[in-house]
């Protein structure tokens, strides 16, 4: 068994050395992996790039999330046929929000459907 003519057998899988064919370890802090067997090095950006990639998840969604959610709640209710004080079309969202206090009583929204104006009155 020749181990260099062995090669071809590790060839295309990035998790192998190609010159002995042990498993190399996963990519840590460092640019390089270093096969611990025969000091065989490749560069991470070499080694597995997807693997990085997805290691590596950092979610810009969660913000994003927070920041649609604090907008739904905006607009949330029923659709009445008011119209808005500022854009004057019709269509605005009623929704209500009880006060701390009992007897300040609700206080109701509308937030116009097209330009997110919001109107507020006391009941
Ligand atoms: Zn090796
Ligand atoms: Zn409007």
């Amino acid at each position: 068994m020749g181990s260099t003519q062995g090669m071809s057998c590790f060839a295309g899988d990035p998790n192998f050395c190609p010159e002995c064919g042990n498993v190399l370890p996963l990519p840590g802090m460092q640019d390089i992996v270093c096969c611990p067997r025969c000091s065989f090095s490749i560069p991470v950006t070499e080694f597995a790039g997807r693997e990085i990639l997805s290691t590596v998840v950092f979610n810009p969604e969660q913000s994003t999330m927070a920041l649609q959610k604090d907008e739904d709640s905006e607009l949330k209710g029923p659709v009445i046929d008011r119209r808005c004080s500022r854009c004057n079309k019709e269509g605005m969202i009623y929704h209500t929000r009880q006060m701390r206090s009992a007897d300040e009583g609700q206080t109701v929204f509308f937030t116009c459907l097209h330009c997110r104006y919001q109107e507020k009155e006391d009941s």
